[in-house]
């Protein structure tokens, strides 16, 4: 993408303002474009600008981006207690979209890669996700679904007192409750079966990927690391137990692509609930058969199992306390509620509060 090629020491201008902003380092790099460190000379400080790429699809998003995020800021947090990214100032510099935000650290991704992929202590765990559930509380209030939770939206802030913090960035992809328009949103590993069913959405796929950025955050590596959407729900069966409701998946648009239905109940068929379902997941020679060519699966980072298991006896853990057996245990509880098939069941994040 020729269009954009920031270097450093570029200068970008906001010519209603003049102010400048001096590049000193890349951040970060997408299929948006680019987010860059900047001096920016007259309050003395960093900022991270995102330079969106100059097509009108990016550009609109990136305006979605300004409006929710300045909403988010100015309405929902005045006084930056949330855990959200503030939005600093934005402008166009040569047909690029230029967004303005205060700068932080590394991502939760950089920040477990560092720790060669073993998570986190619970500790952290814990005060990581009440920050991130507290950001989700106000978009839940405001009723901005950010459509794109993961590892790599989530930056730490830099430290204040020595305490350890984080914040929730990159509305680039958030739209307003009942006012969704994209049916294709969220990342692979942390997409919602209701996105992956192609249902109807709502602030509750937020809470399915905070869930998998828990578990990820103490276990180090992703929960569902699928090579494929057949491959994240197959493992999302296999590791909660259970199915999407059958009410879900008989409305759901893209059923079929990953279920077989049954005029009967599937004899033996666990399903949510402890019900049976007249749907069961379609093996991988069934999905072979159909398209004739074998599914994608992804490698396994860790050996298949179920939930609590994991938690329990992830190798790097060694849990010899019996106070930290008690944390585990509510920490698969915890995951369950988040984890849950059924959007209407699933946590929200005010009953979590
Ligand atoms: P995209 O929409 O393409 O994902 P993001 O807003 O998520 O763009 O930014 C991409 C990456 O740039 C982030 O994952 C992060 O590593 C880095 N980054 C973004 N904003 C900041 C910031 N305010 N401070 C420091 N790094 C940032
Ligand atoms: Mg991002």
């Amino acid at each position: 993408n020729s269009d954009l090629i920031l270097y450093v020491n570029l200068e970008l201008v906001n010519k209603k303002s003049d102010r400048r902003y001096i590049v000193e380092e890349m951040l970060g790099q997408g299929t948006f474009g680019q987010v860059a460190k900047c001096w920016d000379a007259e309050t003395n400080s960093y900022v991270a600008v995102k330079v969106i790429k100059n097509q009108p699809a990016f550009y609109q998003q990136a305006i979605m981006e300004v409006s929710l995020l300045s909403m988010l800021n100015d309405k929902f947090d005045p006084d930056d207690q949330h855990h959200i990214v503030r939005m600093l100032d934005f402008f166009p510099w040569k047909n690029h979209l230029c967004i303005t935000f205060e700068m932080l650290g590394h991502n939760l991704y950089e920040l477990l890669k560092k720790n060669n992929l073993r998570g986190l202590q619970l500790q952290f765990v814990r005060t990581f996700s009440r920050q991130i559930l507290d950001a989700l509380i106000v978009m839940k209030g405001a009723g901005i679904i950010h459509c794109d939770l993961k590892p790599e939206n989530i930056l730490i802030t830099p430290k204040v007192n020595s305490a350890a913090g984080v914040k929730v960035i990159d509305f680039g992809s958030a739209c307003m409750e009942g006012k969704t328009i994209y049916s294709y949103i969220q990342s692979r590993y942390y997409r919602s079966p209701e996105v992956l069913l192609g249902y109807p959405y709502t602030t509750a796929i937020d809470m399915w990927s905070f869930g998998c950025i828990v578990a990820e955050l103490y276990i180090g590596l992703p929960l569902f690391p699928g090579a494929s959407e057949y491959d994240v729900l197959s493992r999302m069966i296999e590791m909660v137990g259970g199915q999407p409701p059958d009410d879900l998946l008989r409305e759901a648009k893209n059923t079929r692509k990953f279920f077989k239905h049954a005029g009967s109940i599937y004899p033996g068929n666990e399903a949510h609930d402890g019900l049976r379902s007249s749907y069961r997941i379609l093996t991988e020679d069934e999905v072979e058969a159909r398209d004739s060519k074998k599914p994608k699966i992804g490698k396994w980072y860790f050996p298949r199992g179920r939930l609590d298991r994991l938690i329990f006896s992830y190798p790097w853990k060694n849990l010899n306390e019996e106070a930290e057996k008690e944390d585990c245990l509510a920490l698969v509880d915890f995951l369950r509620g988040l984890v849950e098939f059924d959007p209407n069941k699933r946590w929200s994040p005010l009953q979590l509060h």
